[in-house]
């Protein structure tokens, strides 16, 4: 049983931070929608719970135990988006865990370690290539359950695939320049997944227009922001303002995660009015990509798919898997009808929807890696409910979540059934042609 103690009342005095951590009414409106303590039932797992450890005095002092329980959020937002007392609970964590050391707690080095590869990106396509020629290898001696197996069905789905080019540009018609349709494509579109941004750079075609990536963006921080790595994710935001100000217009962000992270770069600079404009001023520029759909009139992109023969006449089943960060209002609005408008204007596809609503899949970023059972849990639970559907396809817009669902279709044994695309992957028209087995 959790216990809450007295905390003194001094909000003026207290920093805002804080501030809004006293303000929690412990209602407990949080955590009936936290999906951690769906599974844990743990009252230090919700967010009523940690704003008040975040309130003790010397956190880092309470060790590995405190570390953990701060691990365990997937800062998905849920709760926030129904607090009563609008309190940002996300930054609340973040703040907390960059009170403990960089390795602490359980998997703090694999979480160290993915953080250190993430800042430096370039390396992912290597790693790439280096895991689907592990992935042949070992596929075929490792026991079906062994863990080490589902971790490598992150490449398993493109195994027979060409190794990924890790020589910029990725596909053929982006440019790198600061001229055209200006794309911020992510590290894992970059660099893991090619095929991401070479379906952006086909759809944008299709509109008569060139996709430009500006030479030297480098990942948007958000793994360092949420490990609580302030630094390198100042170093990571300043790094692609400084970039990206060199261009105007639309800023194409094809990884949910990134856009969202872009929308919240002005807050990384709340003390700094320069820094915080410049970062205003570039997420008044971006564009999601479903939302770029979306805009598209009749006659653009969309038909491009739907001229195509190659379904003969049969539907694809289709679900959407809605990334938390953009569901749940972190960014100020919340993007759930636009993708779904995007599909539905494809008469090839029929879209699946569960009964009670969207669901966070467990990927979390570093979460799957910091609580990999509990993530396992909420994966597969509601992978059950998705896969009961019978989709051909499950699509999103964040890279991890699109990695947690190659995990759980490998999981449930159904990776030969099911193939899990990105939006931009479904709607070009190569895509289309792969899901019914008539593509190259
Ligand atoms: S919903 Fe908000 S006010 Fe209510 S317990 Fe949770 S954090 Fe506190
Ligand atoms: S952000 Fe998500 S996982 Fe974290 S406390 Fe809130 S609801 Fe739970």
């Amino acid at each position: 049983m959790f216990h809450f103690v007295a905390v003194a009342e001094c909000k003026t005095a207290l920093p805002p931070v804080m501030s809004s951590m006293n303000s929690c009414a412990k209602c407990g409106a949080c955590t009936v929608v936290c999906p951690v303590h769906r599974v844990t039932g743990q009252e230090g797992h919700t967010a009523r719970g940690k704003l008040h450890l975040a309130l003790l005095a010397d956190l880092p002092g309470k060790g590995v135990v405190f570390e953990d329980i701060f691990s365990k959020c997937l800062l998905c937002g849920a709760c926030a988006s129904v607090c009563p007392r609008d309190i940002d609970v996300c930054r609340q964590v973040v703040q907390s865990r960059a009170a403990f050391p960089a390795i602490s707690g359980a998997h703090g080095y694999e979480k160290y370690l993915a953080r250190k590869v993430l800042s430096h990106p370039e390396i992912l396509a290597p790693m790439r290539i280096l895991g689907r020629v592990g992935a042949r290898l070992l596929l075929k001696y490792l026991p079906e359950d062994s863990g080490l197996r589902l971790r490598l069905a992150l490449f398993h789905q493109d195994a027979e695939a060409v190794p990924a080019d890790e020589n910029f540009p990725a596909a053929p018609h982006v440019l790198d320049s600061n001229e055209g349709l200006i794309c911020f494509p992510g590290c894992s579109a970059r660099y893991l997944y090619p095929e991401i941004l070479s379906s952006c750079d086909s759809l944008v075609a299709g509109l008569g227009q060139a996709l430009s990536i500006p030479a030297g963006l480098s990942c948007c921080g958000l793994a360092a922001f949420a490990a609580g790595d302030r630094q390198e994710a100042e170093r990571c935001a300043r790094n692609n303002i400084i970039v990206l100000e060199q261009s105007s217009g639309p800023i194409l962000v094809s990884c949910a995660s990134c856009y969202a992270h872009l929308c919240r770069y002005g807050d990384l600079f709340a003390d700094d009015p320069v820094w915080r404009n410049k970062a205003e001023g570039v997420k008044a520029r971006l564009v999601e990509i479903s939302c770029f759909l979306d805009r598209q009139p009749a006659s653009g992109v969309i038909p491009a798919c739907t001229a195509s023969p190659v379904t003969g006449g049969k539907k694809v089943r289709v679900y959407y898997h809605d990334p938390c960060h953009l569901r749940h209002g972190l960014i100020g609005t919340k993007i759930i009808a636009e993708p779904r408008r995007v599909l539905a204007r494809n008469p090839q596809l029929e879209l699946l929807e569960l009964p009670d609503g969207p669901q966070c899949c467990g990927q979390g970023g570093l979460f799957h890696i910091s609580a990999p059972e509990i993530s396992a849990v909420i994966r597969d639970t509601l992978a059950a409910k998705v896969l009961a559907l019978a989709p051909e396809v499950i699509t999103s817009t964040c890279s991890g979540c699109l990695m947690q669902w190659r995990v759980a279709v490998e999981v449930a044994g159904a990776g030969s059934r099911v193939r899990v695309l990105h939006l931009a992957e479904l709607l070009a028209e190569s895509a289309v042609e792969r899901v019914n087995g008539t593509g190259p």
